[in-house]
């Protein structure tokens, strides 16, 4: 199938980014929100990613205009499915939400869209029957930074039709995209199933005071040639992200050692330290 009309609906963080790499690459884009309010936000959002742009990726102001004019905004969700190809959902992380949402465009999509999900923590599978077509419906999870940090991870559910998989890859190559290919579910998809345990083991060794974040940072970098540490990612991901982080681990049955790290992590909260956002986490911008 050739994607042409791709339709984002949620222009929040992801959702803005999302909507503008596929327009930057030239798709027919429209941005869904839910009022004229939030498509406000989602503008402002995508004018003030010019910056990063020019500045990681030497686009000109003009190649930037571009992608501008390949992006239209709607809070008519029922008119601008009815002609897309693609429908890539980056509302919020609320079960609720996303099912209600999936009956509606269930109805008004053509047999032929496709769906796709950017939730980070939950499964194809679970909003598979709420579609009405779980054969065209898969999840596929972007990063933050999505111009330079460009993995689109793709996991469809046992219900997934692998041309559509394969039609979604495609698509990912072309808005410029590394496709990860999951051949199964996976809580997590394969970044976050390394990530949370690198995280968890690295504040762990802090908060038992094994050793200090920096130490703990340059022993990572130095020995397996990374560019950051685990705190380094935290201050990136943000001290208020960071909280939600499951903290279970083997080594710690009675949650002594989570509750330590939360402790550590609030108290950071508190005091304004939010990472990179902020100027200040466990280094300073
Ligand atoms: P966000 O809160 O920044 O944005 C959500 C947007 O959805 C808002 O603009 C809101 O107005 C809109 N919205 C609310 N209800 C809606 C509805 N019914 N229909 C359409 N739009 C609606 O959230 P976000 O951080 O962009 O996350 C969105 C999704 O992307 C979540 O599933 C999240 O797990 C996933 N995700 C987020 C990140 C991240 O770093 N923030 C990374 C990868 C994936």
């Amino acid at each position: 199938m050739n994607i042409q009309n791709v339709t984002v609906a949620g222009g929040g963080v992801l959702g803005s980014q999302i909507a503008y790499q596929a327009a930057f690459k030239a798709f027919n884009v429209t941005l869904y929100d839910i009022n004229q309010q939030a498509l406000t936000a989602a503008k402002n959002r995508i004018t003030a990613l010019r910056g990063g742009y020019k500045q990681d990726l030497n686009v000109t102001d003009s190649d930037f205009d571009n992608g501008l004019a390949h992006l239209n905004y709607t809070d008519d969700i029922d008119s601008t499915v009815s002609h897309a190809d693609l429908v890539i959902e980056a509302i919020p992380e609320n079960a609720a939400m996303k099912t209600t949402f999936y009956n509606q465009i269930g109805n008004s999509a053509p047999d032929t869209a496709i769906f796709a999900s950017n939730s980070s923590t939950m499964l194809p599978s679970q909003f598979a029957e709420a579609t009405g077509r779980p054969e065209r419906f898969l999840n596929m999870h972007f990063a933050n930074h999505i111009w330079v940090n460009n993995t689109a991870e793709i996991m469809g559910s046992p219900k997934t039709n692998s041309a559509v998989y394969q039609d979604v890859v495609t698509f990912a190559k072309n808005m410029g995209m590394v496709p990860i290919q999951l051949k199964k579910e996976q809580p997590g998809y394969v970044l976050n199933s390394m990530l949370t345990p690198l995280m968890v083991a690295g504040m762990s060794l802090w908060a038992t005071d094994v050793a200090d974040p920096h130490t703990i940072d340059k022993t990572w970098m130095i020995a397996t040639g990374a560019p950051m540490g685990p705190f380094a990612i935290l201050d990136m991901i943000g001290t208020r992200t960071a909280i939600t982080v499951p903290l279970a681990q083997a080594g710690d049955p009675d949650g002594k050692i989570a509750a330590a790290i939360k402790a550590k992590l609030q108290q950071r909260l508190d005091d304004g330290k939010l990472g990179i956002e902020s100027g200040e986490g466990f280094y300073h911008y």
